[in-house]
């Protein structure tokens, strides 16, 4: 589908999976001006096809659009566009049953071509979809996480909490230092002081204490403002479970993983879902989280989000909506 400022959507159709035409002088080329979403399909029982909290989706889609200086994609477009791909798609919707699904990646450009630094009058949108198996193919494993002490993803003001191509530009050097020191993911402090957490390259980040308060950092603006996260925080409310969105500082945290008062932590995102932390690594040492594996809570919570993605049990709260 293609969108220009000025004349709204100029057509809207679905088109066999294949290579765009862009000028080389298309401005997403030079000044990234980019953003996109993530969601999964996920194929009921009755075979029946869903999507979780599209709205969300749609809403920060609306807000990165406004922070990269993009035309905003009303949510009933947003869902439409998802609809007419995962119905032509329908048979690459995997069966339930393991964790598979159809990954949905909805994306919009600065198409315009010129050489200039100033906002695109065209703009691109396409959605793409693509069976995504499960994470963890071998059962879910605890991520091995090291801090980086040299680069921030997003600084004060910047793009932070936007979901636009810039940010990952920024955190691929520090994520595959992370990976040549044997991690498997990398863990940014926010860029202001280097002491407090904000997250992962790709993933929200959580922790549970001895006495079952759940933490997780507050939207300072350098974040993204994960759907995982929301959900993750009402279901651990619903659970009985104090939860609080606060500054986590790092050093704390760490002394606190030794201490026992911290047992748990995990990470979460729409790809990874919920995926136990265990244990972190950073240029003075190495902390296990827990004994290392992968914390009960940790494992409750990732049930019941998957549960109810996968129509097993009730949709207590109206995150699904049928897309086929
Ligand atoms: N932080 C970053 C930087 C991400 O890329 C993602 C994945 N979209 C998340 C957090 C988690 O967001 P969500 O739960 O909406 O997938």
């Amino acid at each position: 589908a293609r969108w220009t400022v000025q004349d709204g959507w100029a057509e809207s159709s679905v088109l066999p999976y294949g290579p765009l035409q862009l000028s080389p002088a298309a401005a997403v080329l030079h000044y990234g001006q980019e953003i996109f979403e993530g969601l999964k399909a996920f194929r009921h029982a009755d075979g029946s096809v869903w999507t979780f909290r599209p709205e969300a989706n749609a809403e920060r889609m609306q807000r990165s659009a406004r922070r990269l200086a993009l035309p905003e994609l009303s949510a009933e477009d947003f869902l439409a566009s998802l609809r007419a791909l995962t119905a032509a798609d329908e048979p690459w919707v995997p069966e339930p049953t393991g964790e598979e699904s159809l990954y949905l990646r909805p994306f919009m450009f600065a198409s315009e071509e010129f050489l200039g630094v100033r906002a695109s009058h065209t703009v691109d949108y396409y959605v793409i979809a693509s069976p995504a198996g499960p994470y963890f193919p071998r059962g879910v494993q605890p991520l091995v996480v090291w801090i980086t002490d040299e680069y921030a993803r997003a600084g004060a003001g910047g793009t932070g909490a936007a979901k636009c191509g810039g940010n990952y530009a920024s955190s691929l050097l520090a994520r595959r230092q992370a990976v040549e020191n044997g991690a498997d993911e990398v863990l940014f402090l926010d860029s202001e002081t280097h002491t407090g957490i904000d997250e992962l390259s790709g993933m929200n980040v959580f922790a549970i204490t001895r006495d079952g308060r759940v933490l997780t950092p507050s939207l300072t603006g350098s974040i993204l403002e994960g759907v995982t996260r929301a959900s993750v925080l009402r279901l651990a409310q619903d659970r009985g479970l104090e939860v609080a969105e606060q500054r986590l500082v790092m050093s704390e945290v760490l002394e606190q993983l030794d201490s026992g008062e911290i047992t748990e932590m995990f990470a979460c995102g729409t790809a990874a879902v919920i995926t136990p932390i265990g244990s972190f690594m950073a240029h003075g040492g190495t902390w296990t989280v827990g004994d290392g594996g992968s914390g009960e809570t940790t494992l409750a919570l990732r049930k019941e989000l998957t549960d109810i993605q996968y129509g097993r049990i009730p949709d207590r709260h109206g995150w699904l909506t049928r897309l086929v």
